[in-house]
């Protein structure tokens, strides 16, 4: 990578060393940050494709720290994965979003549903199915929750995957197998995934309107997702075209910042449940 970018080799040794001793200093962080209360959740509105109805929202986990600032998910969920942390934390963010859809519930806002991320860490922890069961009891009513777990975590341990997803299923949850296209399923797997929705990766959505390949890619998606009888949902919707398109593609929900970017709870209650 750094002769690929010139980088002269001793510009490139100081840069590992500063994002090592990143990596320790956040590690550190992340194990008050809990306590501290300095994680978030951000929610970003999903659109019924045809209506443009709001349907619910996809919880995003923030960390706002002190100094530091707001840091990236993409920087701080990988460790949390490795420390082990993505544990409480995660059980933290599913009690979070029963939380808020059964107040939703209770102000009369029927219907939307909140999708919370799940890692390959948490699907695998001992336990795991028991922990929802006990988030749902304090939910009442339809659970309105749906997980978003990525293709290439599905993959990892399939045999595993469809128990835990097929037992969440029973329990209520929606499942929706999250960067579909990004991963490697056999379309014999797919078949039989106890799941209800295929999100398409952004990077297809990105290129639909410029790219005949990623155009194909994602109208085959939608109509295998619809084969299969599953829900399709394209994230990372930037720009009109790309919503133009993925209404006549009968796509089902949309998201991305066109639509409404990740915002604050209160935020997003003023904007989208007014
Ligand atoms: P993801 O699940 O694929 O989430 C979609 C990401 O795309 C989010 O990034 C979202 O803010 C961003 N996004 C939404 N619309 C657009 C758009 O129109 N254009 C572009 N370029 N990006 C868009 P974010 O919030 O930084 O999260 C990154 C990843 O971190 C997520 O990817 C997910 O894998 C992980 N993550 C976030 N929250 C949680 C959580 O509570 N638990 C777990 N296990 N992982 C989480
Ligand atoms: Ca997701
Ligand atoms: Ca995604
Ligand atoms: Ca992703």
């Amino acid at each position: 990578e750094a002769a690929e970018h010139g980088v002269p080799l001793l510009a490139y040794d100081d840069e590992i060393r500063k994002r090592a001793e990143r990596r320790i200093e956040l590690e550190r962080e992340l194990r008050h940050a809990i306590d501290a209360e300095q994680f978030e959740l951000f929610l970003q509105p999903k659109f019924e494709a045809r209506s443009q109805r709001v349907t619910g929202a996809e919880a995003l986990l923030r960390w706002r720290h002190p100094q530091l600032g707001l840091v990236s998910p993409a920087e701080f969920i990988p460790l949390l994965e490795d420390t082990g942390l993505i544990v409480p934390v995660g059980h933290w963010v599913l009690r979070r979003a029963a939380r808020l859809v059964r107040q939703w519930r209770k102000a009369a806002v029927g219907g939307l549903r909140i999708a919370v991320n799940v890692s390959a860490r948490e699907l695998r922890q001992h336990g795991f199915v028991r922990q929802c069961a006990s988030i749902l009891e304090g939910c009442g009513g339809e659970p309105c929750l749906d997980i978003e777990i990525t293709e290439s975590v599905l993959m990892e341990d399939i045999a595993h995957s469809m128990r835990i997803l097929q037992a969440l299923r029973d329990l209520g949850f929606g499942v929706a197998i999250d960067d579909f296209g990004t991963g490697y399923s056999s379309l014999n797997y797919l078949s039989r995934l106890p799941a209800d929705t295929l999100k398409i990766d952004q990077s297809f959505v990105a290129q639909i309107a410029q790219s005949p390949e990623s155009l194909a890619l994602v109208t085959n998606t939608i109509n295998l997702a619809h084969a299969l009888g599953l829900r399709a949902v394209a994230e990372g919707v930037e720009e009109e075209e790309q919503a133009k398109l993925l209404r006549l593609l009968r796509c089902d929900e949309l998201q991305g910042y066109l639509l409404g970017r990740p915002l604050p709870v209160d935020e997003f209650e003023r904007t989208f449940l007014a």
